[in-house]
């Protein structure tokens, strides 16, 4: 989509660190980290949110928890636990309107969520 940062990103039209890469899923490190892990899980194609994702089909949506996995199996925060963070909408602080999950880790997180 046009004027969207991830889009952007996911077509490598501004840079990012990549961290893994699938035909529905692209996952890169978070700008500004919030743990010694921090790592953005996008889906590759555009939707605003989790409550608004008409246009993914349950493949593509499942798609971005299994690369969570995959991305904290990889990056050896697996074992010791990690966190999923979605912000949706803007009393949550989402920032960038397209489809993402934080995934934190490399310490104790906070016991609040909130
Ligand atoms: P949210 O607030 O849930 O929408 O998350 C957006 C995230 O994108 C924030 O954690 C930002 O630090 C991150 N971010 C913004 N711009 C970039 C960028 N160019 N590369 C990597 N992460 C970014
Ligand atoms: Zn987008």
């Amino acid at each position: 989509m046009k004027d969207c940062l991830f889009c952007k990103i996911i077509a490598g039209e501004i840079p990012s660190k990549k961290v893994y890469e699938d035909e529905d899923t692209y996952a890169f490190y978070d700008i500004n980290p919030q743990a010694p892990v921090h790592v953005l899980v996008v889906s590759k194609k555009h939707t605003p949110d989790v409550a608004h994702n008409g246009e993914m089909n349950d493949h593509e949506l499942a798609a971005c928890l299994r690369t969570c996995a995959k991305v904290a199996d990889q990056l050896g925060v697996a074992k010791d636990g990690f966190r999923i963070v979605n912000n949706c909408g803007d009393n949550a602080c989402q920032s960038v309107k397209h489809l993402h999950f934080h995934v934190l880790g490399g310490e104790k997180l906070s016991e609040r969520m909130a």
